[in-house]
């Protein structure tokens, strides 16, 4: 069966990852987040005095972008890929606050992003992929044969990331969490440099009402249709 690539965009804690990691699963894709590259360069720059309070010093970030390597793994336990900075899994750290807090100026950054995409479309090269991120529809793989924009009300998202970053041991407010993920949506979307936009042809999933296992179905019929054509298509027209 042929293999296609799928777009996952939108905005900030939507479950986009969390759809995209059950799709690769269950299709046997390579799942790529594409939001843990920007937060693993995000770590760099913290780490290395280029970005304190989402002020970016610009020169030191452009010197320091070829020392910058964003890879994959894949785990075998949590059956996903994983990202790597310069080797180091950084998969818990890229999670943290201060990583939310500092991610939109890196990412609004026009030379990362192009490092960015350029791996991207490497990654994806082959099909059988799903990446998520916020411009994958729109100008990583415009011509992706499927695009999904998530969206969901704004609560809901906040509750889901309080939950996840509780679950890793850290603390905040639902007030800062909205905050952050408000602040993100805002700077995503009216940023200069391939901004959250949804794709003109891109099916909008609004799963604030419906649970995990209702979007993977949800899609995964999209992908059966759209492979059944696709296979239609390219079979050899019969001999007679
Ligand atoms: O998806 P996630 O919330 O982990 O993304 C973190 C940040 O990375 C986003 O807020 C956005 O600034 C940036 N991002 C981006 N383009 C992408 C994916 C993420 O600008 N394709």
């Amino acid at each position: 069966m042929s293999k296609i690539t799928v777009a996952i965009d939108g905005y900030s804690s939507c479950g986009k990852s969390t759809l995209a990691k059950a799709l690769a699963q269950k299709l046997n894709y390579n799942y790529i987040d594409t939001g843990a590259m920007y937060r693993a360069v995000t770590i760099y720059c913290l780490r290395n005095n280029i970005i304190k309070d989402s002020v970016v010093d610009l020169p030191k970030l452009m010197d320091s972008l070829k020392d910058i390597d964003v890879s994959f793994v894949y785990n075998t336990t949590t059956k996903t890929s994983e990202v790597f900075l310069n080797g180091e899994h950084v998969e818990r750290e890229i999670r943290s606050m201060e990583v939310a807090n500092n991610v939109s100026a890196v990412s609004s950054i026009k030379a990362v992003r192009e490092k960015m995409v350029l791996l991207q479309r490497e990654m994806g090269k082959n099909k059988g992929v799903i990446m998520d991120g916020r411009d994958i529809g729109s100008h990583v793989f415009p011509y992706a044969e499927l695009k999904i924009f998530m969206t969901a009300d704004t609560a809901v998202r906040t509750q889901r990331r309080l939950d996840e970053l509780t679950s890793k041991g850290e603390r905040h407010s639902f007030e800062d969490v909205r905050r952050n993920l408000e602040k993100r949506d805002h700077d995503d979307t009216t940023r200069k440099e391939n901004p959250l936009v949804q794709a003109e042809d891109a099916i909008i999933l609004d799963n604030t009402d419906i649970n995990r296992e209702e979007q993977l179905n949800f899609v995964l019929k999209l992908i059966n249709d759209l492979l059944l054509t696709k296979d239609e298509f390219n079979k050899p027209a019969a001999r007679h």
